[in-house]
C-alpha cells in the first residue's frame, strides 16, 4: 500500500519499504513505504499551504463532510475490520467494534454544538470566545486501537478546521492507510497525509516547522521524547495519551458472580488497552474466594487467530510486547510470587505460529513486583489482598501513573468517595474501560497531559479566541 502525501498515493523516496506482518501467522500481509524526512517535510508544507481550503468552511459544512466519512467508515465495514484483526491481532468481532466505535466518533463530531460563546452582554461591551483552528496537525498514533483513535484525533481536529498529517504506528498502518483513503476522497486536496515509517518518522513530524499541535497516543517511555521533539523546534500545543497501570479496588461486599465482567477488564485486546485493569486490589475477607471464581471465570477465554470464529483473545502485537510479558512471568517467579493460572508462552506451540501468550494470573505479589507497579500491556494480571479500601486507595494514588481506575462495590457512597480521590482520568464503579464519545478522556502524572472526546477534545484542537467590543 501507498502513503498519502498532500492527499496523493506516494510510494517511497528512497527508504524503501517495510513488511506488515500478521501477529497470529507472522505472514506478511502487505507492505508501506518507510517515509524519509523530506516526505514528512512534503506532507506538512502541503497541510500549511492547503489549511484555507478547509478553514474557510463554515463549521456546518464540515460536519456535513465529518457525517459522510461516518457513513463511508460504515460502508466498508467488513473489509476495515478484517484489515484490523489481520494487522492487530484481535478477535473480529472486536474489529468491528473498533471500526463502528470510529464511525460513531466521526457522527459524534459532525452534530457538537459549536456556537460562539457570549460572556458579557452590555450596553456598552460585547465580549465572547470563538474557537479558530490551530494550523497543520500531527496525529501519532499506537498499534493496540489504530483505527478507533485516529478517529478520536481526526474528527475533532477536522471540525475545528485543521488539516492533518497522521502517522501510524511501524507495525499497524493498514488500517489507517484505509481511513487515510476515505479522508482522502471527502476532504479538499492537501487536507490529509498518512506517512508511514518507523520512530524517526514521528521525530520529523514532531519537529517540523508547518506543525502547530501535535496529538500523540503511546508509551509513557516516549511521551516525553515528544515533548523534548516539540521544545527544541518552538511552541506547539501538544495533548499526551501515555500508558497506565489502572487499579479495580474490590470490596469484600463485591457480587462475585459478577467476576467475568472484571476479568475481562484485564483481558480484552489480549491486555493491550490503556486502560485496562493492570492490578486487582481485593479486601482481604474476599480474597480467596475472589481468586477462585477470577481463575473458573477464565475458562470462558479461547486464544487463538481472531480471525477464526469462537476465538475471544488474539496474539500480542509485537515480538517486543510478548517478550515483556515473558520476563514479567520470570520475574514474578524468581521473587517468589505464584502463576496461579497460565504463565506459558505458546508461540511455537502446534497452532500458534504468532506472538501467542496465555492468560496469567499472578499472587503472592506487592508493589515491590514488576508486575505490579508497572505496565504489563499485555495478558497477565497481579491479583493483591489488602486490609481496607483505603490501604488500597493509597497504593493507587503512590503510582506514577493516573490514567483509569475502578471501583466494585455495592456501597454507592463507598464508591463514590474513592472514585473522586483516585488520582486518574477517569474512575468507574462496577465497570472499567467504557469510553464515552461525549465525556473527555486521558490521564495524569505519568500517563499524560491534556484530554481526548467530548467539547474538551474539541478545544484542543482549536486556538479559543476572544473578542472583546466595545460598542
Ligand atoms: P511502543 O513502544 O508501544 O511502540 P511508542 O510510544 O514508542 O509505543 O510509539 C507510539 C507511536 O509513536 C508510534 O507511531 C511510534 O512510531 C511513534 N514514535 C516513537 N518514537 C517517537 C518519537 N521520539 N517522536 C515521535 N513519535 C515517536
Amino acid at each position: 500500500m501507498q502513503m498519502i502525501v498532500g492527499s496523493e498515493l506516494k510510494g517511497p523516496s528512497d527508504g524503501g519499504w517495510m513488511d506488515v506482518l500478521n501477529p497470529a501467522t507472522l505472514e506478511v500481509i502487505n507492505r508501506v513505504p518507510k517515509a524519509n524526512v523530506e516526505d514528512v517535510e512534503q506532507a506538512c508544507a502541503i497541510s500549511a499551504e492547503s489549511q484555507h481550503l478547509w478553514s474557510d468552511l463554515t463549521f456546518d459544512q464540515r460536519k456535513k463532510v465529518l457525517a459522510q466519512i461516518a457513513d463511508d467508515i460504515k460502508a466498508n465495514m467488513d473489509d476495515i475490520a478484517a484489515t484490523i484483526t489481520a494487522e492487530v491481532g484481535k478477535p473480529l468481532g472486536e474489529a468491528k467494534h473498533e471500526a463502528l466505535a470510529c464511525a460513531s466518533t466521526f457522527k459524534f463530531f459532525s452534530t457538537l454544538d459549536v456556537e460562539e460563546e457570549v460572556l458579557n452582554d452590555t450596553e456598552s461591551v460585547r465580549l465572547s470566545v470563538i474557537h479558530r483552528p490551530i494550523g497543520p496537525c500531527a496525529l501519532i498514533l499506537p498499534w493496540n486501537f489504530p483505527f478507533a483513535l485516529m478517529g478520536w484525533k481526526s474528527a475533532p481536529a477536522l471540525l475545528a478546521g485543521n488539516p492533518l498529517v497522521v502517522k501510524p504506528a511501524p507495525t499497524t498502518p493498514l488500517g489507517n492507510m484505509k481511513l487515510g483513503n476515505i479522508l482522502a476522497d471527502r476532504l479538499p486536496k492537501g487536507i490529509i497525509s498518512v506517512v508511514t515509517g518507523a520512530d524517526d518518522v514521528g521525530k520529523a513530524l514532531v519537529t517540523s516547522k508547518h506543525i502547530r499541535r501535535v496529538s500523540f497516543t503511546g508509551s509513557v517511555e516516549t511521551g516525553p521524547k515528544v515533548l523534548e521533539g516539540i521544545a527544541a523546534s518552538g511552541l506547539k500545543k501538544v495533548s499526551l495519551e501515555l500508558g497506565g497501570n489502572d487499579a479495580a479496588i474490590v470490596a469484600k461486599d463485591f457480587d462475585l458472580s459478577k467476576v467475568a465482567s472484571l476479568m475481562w477488564s484485564s483481558f480484552r485486546n489480549a491486555g493491550q488497552v490503556c486502560i485496562a485493569v493492570k492490578r486487582v486490589y481485593v479486601e482481604e475477607p474476599l480474597y480467596e474466594d475472589l481468586v477462585k471464581a477470577y481463575v473458573a471465570s477464565m475458562d470462558g477465554i479461547k486464544v487463538g487467530n481472531g480471525a477464526e470464529a469462537g476465538v475471544n483473545m488474539g496474539p500480542l502485537n509485537n515480538l517486543p510486547q510478548l517478550k515483556v510479558v515473558q520476563n514479567m512471568v520470570q520475574d514474578t517467579k524468581d521473587n517468589g510470587g505464584t502463576i496461579k493460572f497460565g504463565g506459558n508462552t505458546l508461540m511455537g506451540q502446534e497452532g500458534f505460529p504468532g506472538y501467542f501468550h496465555e492468560p496469567t494470573v499472578c499472587t503472592d505479589v506487592d508493589e515491590s513486583f514488576s508486575v505490579v507497579s508497572n505496565e504489563q500491556f499485555g495478558p497477565i494480571v497481579p491479583i493483591v489482598p489488602v486490609p481496607s479500601i483505603d490501604d488500597a486507595l493509597d497504593r493507587v494514588n503512590s503510582s506514577r501513573f493516573g490514567l483509569g481506575g475502578s471501583v466494585w462495590t455495592n456501597d454507592m457512597e463507598l464508591a463514590r468517595r474513592v472514585s473522586e480521590h483516585m488520582q486518574c482520568g477517569t474512575s468507574w464503579i462496577n465497570t472499567h474501560m467504557i469510553v464515552e464519545k461525549n465525556a473527555p478522556f486521558g490521564g495524569v502524572k505519568a500517563s499524560g497531559i491534556g484530554r481526548e472526546l467530548g467539547r474538551w477534545g474539541f478545544e484542543e484542537f482549536t486556538e479559543p479566541k476572544t473578542i472583546y467590543m466595545k460598542k
